[in-house]
């Protein structure tokens, strides 16, 4: 079997985690909905969805929410309440590092939204350090949608077994064994970082 050349991370629940809940209780001390019925709005929503397809702007979402919850804030008051969401894991970013350090060519492969992205950017250093980026709202499809793996390979210029993916998701990953690629269905660090060493992008111990 061949062995892989470059790694494709996801993002949430891999690089970083994220509570929506947070978002949920901030946005609802400055509106008329309790936080469980917004959380219900944002999270996993087709208005989340939307948004995350590049289908909507961010200023189009603030809109949409406001309408359904009538939350009194302005859009960077909400940027901030919803971006604000995401804590590191130290594990994944130092793997990450490593394999940087090893000078393995590193992605991201993310279903996100501008105000996520920038947020990120902004508080989180090691983000910066990817070759490249493929965001589901700049490409107009989410994965597990083929359209988006599509663009993975050529970003990376790589296919099939030349690729390492990343990723917590069941969906997500088994797009990605469909197409050949070695695939990491992200749960626990030690395991995730036991298998980049049997994939040899690292030296192992
Ligand atoms: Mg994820």
């Amino acid at each position: 079997m061949k062995l892989p050349e470059v790694a494709v991370f996801d993002l949430g629940k891999v690089l970083v985690d994220f509570d929506y809940s947070i978002a949920a209780r901030r946005i609802a001390a400055r509106s008329t909905m309790p936080p469980t019925d917004i959380q219900k709005f944002i999270d996993h929503s087709p208005i989340l969805v939307r948004y995350e397809t590049g289908l909507m702007s961010r200023e189009e979402f603030y809109s949409e929410i406001r309408a359904i919850t009538g939350f009194l804030g302005d859009i960077e008051e909400f940027g901030s309440f919803f971006a604000d969401i995401f804590s590191p894991m130290d594990e994944m970013i130092r793997l990450h590092a490593q394999l940087r350090e090893h000078r393995v060519p590193t992605f991201i492969f993310s279903n996100t939204n501008d105000l996520a992205i920038s947020h990120i950017r902004r508080n989180f250093p090691f983000f910066a350090n990817f070759d490249d980026y493929v965001l589901s709202y700049e490409h107009g499809a989410m994965k597990p949608h083929a359209k988006l793996y599509e663009v993975v390979e050529r970003v990376t210029a790589k296919r099939g077994a030349q690729i390492l993916y990343l990723d917590d998701r069941p969906e997500n990953a088994e797009a990605g064994v469909s197409r050949g690629w070695h695939v990491i269905q992200h749960h626990d660090p030690a395991a995730s970082i036991r298998r980049v060493k049997e994939l040899e992008l690292l030296p192992k111990d």
